[in-house]
């Protein structure tokens, strides 16, 4: 019989499994969930990686191996959500994954923590209801979510000198909220370099210069923070060029990621205590 007796017990069971339920789900969006398998690379997502990052394989094996299982951590950790039909998913997230450990890989700390819990990719261009618009990407600090379309991300990777890197560029919108108010020392290393270049984007000369070279896109004169994430993208896709067309500013970005990816080299390497602690 069906009485009010076990009505509660079935309503309790279901309170109490609703509330595990609750805590499994913030507990792996906030990247502590120690179910989570860290799958490693198959030598075919490492091929994929080579593909795509021709830096990649340039790198001392040292700085591979943390490269290697900063991505698994990143994108077993990182909560991916795909709305519509996005094809290529497993490799997208590990683009996306390795898009952001390259950007950080001369730092300690690569997790984001501070600024990012998700990834949204749609199929291709989609109506953002933040910004009232048609968007291809975009970050979003207050939910910490970045948002891609994926046929732009596949677009990033075509051409890989062509300046032009969407993954890129969001990802660095990420660090720079990430690093903003960080006490670290590696965030006020990075802060220092954001002031210097914002003291170089209002030189008139220099803004001269940027426009007569042609060098950075257009969009990335709309204000500091889209100068960086543009920035950003040069520095990854064509850093000899960057050096020698402007050498001051090649220098700031290589100080704030501690990167050089004219040479692959990372400019201040960790401790080996540091090392293991940061993989
Ligand atoms: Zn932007």
């Amino acid at each position: 019989m069906f009485t009010v007796e076990t009505f509660g017990k079935v309503f309790i069971i279901y309170v109490v499994c609703y509330l595990l339920y609750i805590i499994y789900y913030a507990v792996g969006l906030y990247q502590f969930n120690p179910f989570v398998k860290l799958k490693p690379l198959s030598d075919a997502e490492k091929a994929i990686l080579s593909e795509h990052f021709p830096f990649y394989d340039r790198l001392p094996n040292i700085y591979k191996e943390r490269c290697n299982s900063r991505i698994v951590w990143f994108r077993s950790k990182k909560k991916f959500v795909f709305y519509g039909n996005v094809n290529r998913r497993e490799e997208l997230k590990l683009v996306l994954s390795a898009s952001a450990v390259m950007m950080t890989l001369g730092l300690k700390n690569f997790r984001m923590m501070r600024s990012l819990l998700r990834i949204i990719i749609y199929p291709s261009q989609y109506y953002s209801r933040i910004k009232k618009r048609h968007h291809l990407g975009e970050y979003n600090p207050k939910f910490k979510t970045v948002i891609f379309s994926a046929d732009r991300i596949w677009d990033g990777f075509e051409v890989l000198d062509d300046n032009v890197n969407l993954a890129m560029h969001e990802f660095a919108h990420v660090l720079c909220f990430e690093m903003s108010g960080k006490r670290s020392w590696e965030a006020r290393r990075f802060r220092v370099g954001l002031k210097k270049i914002r003291a170089l984007f209002e030189e008139e000369a220099f803004r001269l210069k940027l426009v007569e070279s042609n060098y950075f896109r257009e969009y990335g004169m709309t204000n500091l923070h889209e100068f960086f994430s543009v920035a950003s993208e040069n520095y990854f896709e064509t850093p000899s060029i960057f050096h020698k067309d402007f050498p001051e500013l090649f220098y700031i970005i290589q100080r704030m990621l501690n990167f050089d990816f004219e040479v692959s080299c990372i400019i201040n390497p960790f401790s080996a205590d540091d090392e293991k602690q940061h993989l």
